[in-house]
């Protein structure tokens, strides 16, 4: 634990702003925002586990990466440090998870944040019409909510995202309907990898307390194969 923040964790105001501005916009498809909604409307008590989502998918992108390099040694030289940092700043009311994994093309965007629902989605869906009565947390943990549940302690997701096939994009959504789309105008600040910063809700601030959060990490990160850094600000 550390009161600093690395650096490649700020955006100039500047930024921020074209960053709002110029996005391309794009919908969010039907089954994903069904999903969405019954994500937020069913965890609202479990809302912790989005962090558990963030810290599986991280991990599943350097395991990714790992991967690709046993046949494709010069994969890891964009960024070879493997590892997920969290970082937790009190002043902009952001909570940062940061992997240093495979990254995702603009493609690879628009497709898994988006428009094209994981495998399984519309089974989920219907066996949740079907079984009014069913347990919907017992379904929806069967399932695996993903992603989407950064939307439980969220108001508003940025994802910058760096893979070795593309430019760095800024992925982003304040609403559960649409997200933007754009080239980062800061260029290549991550080398490789994904950060996803999360403006959390006012009522949900707890996730930046440190012993909150390096209990919720420890519980998490129990399966985790790569080192996990946590940075806390100081006020
Ligand atoms: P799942 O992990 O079950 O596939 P998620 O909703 O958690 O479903 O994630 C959807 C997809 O988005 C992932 O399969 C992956 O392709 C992509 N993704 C999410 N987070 C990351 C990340 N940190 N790095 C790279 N790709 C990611
Ligand atoms: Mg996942």
């Amino acid at each position: 634990l550390t009161a600093q923040l690395p650096d490649g964790f700020s955006f100039s105001k500047d930024d921020e702003a074209k960053i709002h501005k110029s996005g391309e916009k794009y919908q969010f498809e039907t089954e994903v925002n069904k999903l969405m909604k019954i994500i937020i409307n069913s965890l609202y008590k479990t809302k912790e586990i989005f962090l558990r989502e963030l810290i599986s998918n991280a991990s599943d992108a350097i395991d990714k990466i790992r991967f690709l390099s046993l046949t494709d040694k010069s994969a890891l030289e964009s960024n070879p440090d493997l590892k997920i940092s969290i970082v937790a700043d009190k002043e902009k009311k952001t909570l940062t998870i940061a992997d240093t994994g495979v990254g995702m093309t603009k493609k690879h965007l628009k497709e898994n944040l988006g428009t094209i629902a994981k495998s399984g989605t519309s089974e989920f869906l219907s066996s949740l019409e079907n079984n009014k009565t069913a347990d919907t947390s017992n379904l929806i943990g069967q399932f695996g909510v993903g992603f989407y549940s950064v939307f439980l302690v969220g108001d508003r997701v940025t994802v910058i995202t760096k893979h070795n096939d593309d430019k760095q994009y800024i992925w982003e959504s304040t609403s559960e309907s649409d997200f933007s789309i754009i080239e980062d105008p800061r260029g290549n600040t991550l080398g490789r990898g994904t950060q996803i910063i999360i403006h959390l809700k006012d009522d949900e601030l707890e996730f930046l307390e440190t012993d909150r959060l390096s209990g919720l990490v420890k519980k998490y990160s129990e399966f985790i194969n790569f080192p996990i850094y946590l940075w806390t600000t100081r006020t």
